[in-house]
């Protein structure tokens, strides 16, 4: 059956030395080229169900960083676009590579700073910003961006973008969470569970 051929297929990518990937999201960090710049995991998976990807839409991720949030995105259906727009020129080519090495090539990229690298862009669906957030402009322009119905993501990790991010929430409304992991680390000869930087984010719809 059809079912069959599929995992036969598989198979034998495998034995060739293909990357098999898995379906879904909050793939493992080290399936990306990165230098430490990269949402965990975890964090990520939280953030690709708060964008809520539908059918041909497309992507804005502001401070791309590796492309895990874009190419995560791209992943859900082929007929999802993303544009990275990262501010590093080392980082835009990681992206590139990161791309083509988990099969999605149509990945657009900017190579440029938020909010005059956001000028001229196809109007998106949806605006990550995982970096340059509280950088003047920036999330203006995001939210100004959005048609209605459009979904802004945020996610923070300093005081200075918390801050921006609870006063965006009191003013706009939308839902402010924070996402805490811990994982299991050695303590001395013992185990105990370490705490990653807490994440705020920020979901609105316009
Ligand atoms: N979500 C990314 C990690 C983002 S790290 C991932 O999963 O890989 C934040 C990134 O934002 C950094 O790479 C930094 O270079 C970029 N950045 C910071 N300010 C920016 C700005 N104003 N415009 C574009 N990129 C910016």
């Amino acid at each position: 059956t059809f079912d069959d051929l599929n995992v036969i297929a598989v198979e034998v990518a495998a034995s060739a030395g293909a990357r098999i990937l898995p379906l879904g999201t909050g793939l493992a960090d080290t399936l990306f080229e990165h230098d430490g710049q990269i949402t965990r995991p975890e964090v990520r998976a939280v953030t690709l169900a708060a964008l809520q990807p539908k059918r041909g839409q497309l992507l804005w991720d502001i401070g791309a960083g590796s492309g895990s949030i874009s190419i995560e995105w791209m992943r859900q259906h082929p007929s999802l676009r993303a544009i990275a727009i990262e501010a590093d020129a080392p980082r835009a080519e990681r992206i590139g590579r990161n791309a083509e090495s988990f099969g999605v090539p149509d990945l657009q990229m900017v190579t440029g700073t938020a909010p005059e690298a956001l000028a001229g862009l196809p109007t998106p669906d949806a605006v990550f910003i995982g970096g340059g957030g509280s950088v003047p402009g920036v999330t203006e322009t995001a939210m100004e961006a959005l048609p209605t119905g459009g979904r802004l993501v945020a996610n923070a990790v300093t005081l200075e973008m918390r801050a921006m991010l609870i006063e965006l929430h009191a003013r706009r409304g939308g839902e402010l969470i924070e996402i805490a992991i811990a994982r299991a680390a050695p303590v001395g000869g013992m185990t105990a569970m370490r705490p990653a930087l807490p994440v705020m984010q920020w979901r609105w719809s316009k």
